[in-house]
């Protein structure tokens, strides 16, 4: 079941028909869908049912608050990469023992944010990070509970720029390291390790690479146990990708299913860091066909939502469905869908098929609920767009849309000109 479906031609949120959103607050325009969310969520929650787990939703994927409260309420976590990621989750109502905090470079002035939170752990990426935490840990006369990233150095088999888990990447703790940096943990007196964390990318189709990765993490924690140190939380991150055109990832159960065996006997709590999966297919991007254009070689469509509102295609060269909101029989016609941006790579899609769109039409841009609005930008100062959470027939804005005068707050001339 879809939450987003048509019915009689027509594209809908859950019960409500996209046109009368888009005719109420605007475009372009985020639509997420709350049954989806919760979906998403507790087909975790089942997956691992019976284990001891927390899922803990990555919110760098999306952090409107009105979601992660939905998800907090449900009982999700949070993992956060900055202060204002844990502001955010805290502000949402996400419960600090439920909140994990990685990040290759947390500030002074963040650890003591989080330590004053009181968060379960934090996900340690390098040595100096950790002698810095428990100096400031020292200070506040607390401990830091912490886990290592390590870095298993598996390929998870996806887009070079979301592929983190190899010796080449700036993430974690070399695997080969990993012993030394935990004696080094447990000799700092404010810290005290808990757990072990690792996260080797993101959009992953297969199940074998996270097993690879757990793999060789299983067998270091073994080996810290034969050293006295033992670990009770087991971080395996997030990663899980979802369907945008015609991948078939395995879904959570499938990945319980192969790493659950693994961890028979053991007394770990699972921690899982969720981004894409729980959000990605929870939101659409709402745009409007503003000209056409039909240059020597190519056709294009001219849409009010640019590179600004929605990155993915340009940066990674992420295929997203782009369906009519209301549907035609006209003609296909093969073109580019472009924004209004003064950028070359300004696009949401290359040579894509579609049926032929008029002027003042309106195009749902699918699976833009992951890394849309969070890696939204003011680029050529274009006010970011509203979002909106549909649950059934209700609606609600969740984020309006910014003004002009938002572009300009906090700026000032200064006196000398
Ligand atoms: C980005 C990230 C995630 C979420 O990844 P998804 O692919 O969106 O599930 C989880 N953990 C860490 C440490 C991350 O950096």
């Amino acid at each position: 079941m879809h939450y987003f479906q048509y019915k009689g031609g027509e594209l809908y949120a859950e019960d409500v028909p996209v046109r009368e959103i888009v005719s109420r607050f605007g475009s372009p325009v985020y639509i997420y869908s709350y049954q989806t969310l919760l979906r998403h969520l507790k087909a975790y929650h089942e997956a691992f049912d019976g284990f001891p787990h927390i899922v803990c939703f990555a919110l760098k994927a999306n952090s409107n608050t009105a979601i992660v409260r939905l998800l907090a309420q449900n009982g999700g976590g949070a993992d956060v990469v900055s202060g204002g990621e844990l502001f955010r989750a805290l502000k949402a109502g996400v419960p600090p023992k439920r909140i994990v905090y990685a990040g290759v470079g947390k500030t002074g002035e963040e650890i003591r944010y989080a330590l004053k939170s009181r968060i379960l752990m934090f996900n340690v990426e390098s040595a100096d990070e950790l002698r810095e935490m428990d100096r400031i840990a020292g200070e506040m006369k607390v401990k830091a509970p912490i886990a290592l990233r390590i870095n298993p150095d598996i390929d998870p088999q996806t887009h070079p720029y979301i592929s983190t888990g190899l010796k080449k990447h700036k993430f974690g703790i070399p695997i080969e390291d990993a012993l030394e940096h935990y004696q080094l943990a447990r000799k700092l007196g404010n810290i005290s390790v808990i757990g072990i964390h690792k996260h080797i990318g993101s959009q992953l189709t297969k199940v074998s690479p996270f097993v690879d990765a757990l793999k060789r993490i299983l067998r270091l924690v073994d080996e810290l146990a034969e050293q006295g140190i033992s670990i009770n939380y087991l971080d395996i991150g997030g990663g899980l990708g979802i369907t945008y055109n015609d991948e078939t990832p395995p879904p959570p159960a499938q990945l319980a299913g192969s790493i659950l065996p693994l961890l028979e006997g053991r007394n770990f709590t699972i921690i899982m860091e969720p981004g894409r999966s729980i959000v990605g297919n929870a939101g659409i991007l709402v745009t409007k066909a503003l000209y056409l254009k039909k240059g020597e070689e190519k056709e294009f469509v001219i849409v009010d939502a640019g590179m600004n509102d929605l990155i993915r295609p340009s940066i990674y060269g992420a295929y997203h469905h782009i369906r009519p909101v209301v549907k035609n029989r006209r003609r296909t016609i093969v073109a580019d869908i472009v924004g209004p941006i003064c950028e070359s790579g300004d696009f949401l899609a290359k040579d894509r098929e579609i049926p032929a769109v008029r002027a003042g039409e309106y195009l749902a841009v699918m699976s833009a609920g992951a890394y849309g609005f969070t890696m939204a930008s003011n680029y050529n100062s274009r006010p970011r767009v509203a979002e909106v959470m549909v649950k059934g027939k209700e609606y609600s804005l969740v984020r309006k849309r910014e003004t002009y005068s938002d572009l300009v707050r906090g700026e000032s001339i200064p006196d000398f000109l």
